[in-house]
Order: C-alpha cells, then sequence, then structure tokens
C-alpha cells in the first residue's frame, strides 16, 4: 500500500500578465498605470481610471462629520485643511454650514480636495 502522493508542484501560473495597478490604453493598448490620468503613449484619457471618484469615503466623511462636524473633522478627513481650521474658529459655521456638509456627503455633492466626489 504506497500512496505516492507528493502534491504536484505548482506550476505558479500568472493569470494576465497585467500587473494589478496597470491598465491597458483603450486607444493605443499601452499598459498605463491605472492611476494615470491620460495614456503617457498617446495621449488618451485613460477611462479605467477610478479617479473620478476620491479615495476618500462617504461613509467615515458623513460619520465625522455627524459626530466630529462642528469641529471640521470631515474636513480634514478629505484634506480641506484650511476651511478644516476655518470651521474650528466658527464652529461648524454656528452648525449650519456643518448640517450643510452633512447634507451634501450624503446626497454625494461634497468634494475632497481635488475637487473629486467621494467614493461610495
Ligand atoms: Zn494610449
Amino acid at each position: 500500500m504506497s500512496e505516492n502522493s507528493t502534491g504536484t508542484a505548482g506550476t505558479v501560473q500568472q493569470s494576465g500578465d497585467l500587473p494589478p495597478n496597470m491598465v491597458y490604453c483603450t486607444t493605443c493598448g499601452a499598459q498605463i498605470a491605472q492611476s494615470a490620468a491620460t495614456c503617457p503613449k498617446c495621449g488618451a484619457v485613460n477611462v479605467s481610471n477610478p479617479a473620478k471618484t476620491s479615495e476618500k469615503g462617504m461613509v467615515p466623511a458623513a460619520l465625522l462629520c455627524f459626530f466630529f462636524g462642528v469641529i471640521g473633522f470631515h474636513r480634514f478627513y478629505v484634506g480641506k485643511i484650511g476651511t478644516g481650521i476655518l470651521m474650528i474658529l466658527t464652529v461648524g459655521g454656528f452648525g449650519i454650514w456643518t448640517v450643510v456638509d452633512f447634507v451634501m456627503i450624503i446626497v454625494g455633492s461634497f468634494k475632497d480636495k481635488q475637487g473629486l466626489p467621494l467614493k461610495r
């Protein structure tokens, strides 16, 4: 009774020769960084660029705004340091500014420092 089943040496097969953070340019087919706004080869707009939305999430921003909104935590979170400080000084625009921001986060029109909408 000889059981000779040594695990077949896993042939490490790379599924897809594209690094995870790379995409193909839809125009010229070159490998370009996913975060690139345009293709460096042909200059076409990188359609798979996810940077049309912020890397900051809507949910954490909403939570920060809800709990710490009067001291501008959600603005610091998205990188808006200047208005965040202003928010501390005005105590969230006497609360009104914070409420406005909170509504804007919820409806998805709150933008991060780069002017990108927050990730859902
Ligand atoms: Zn291209």
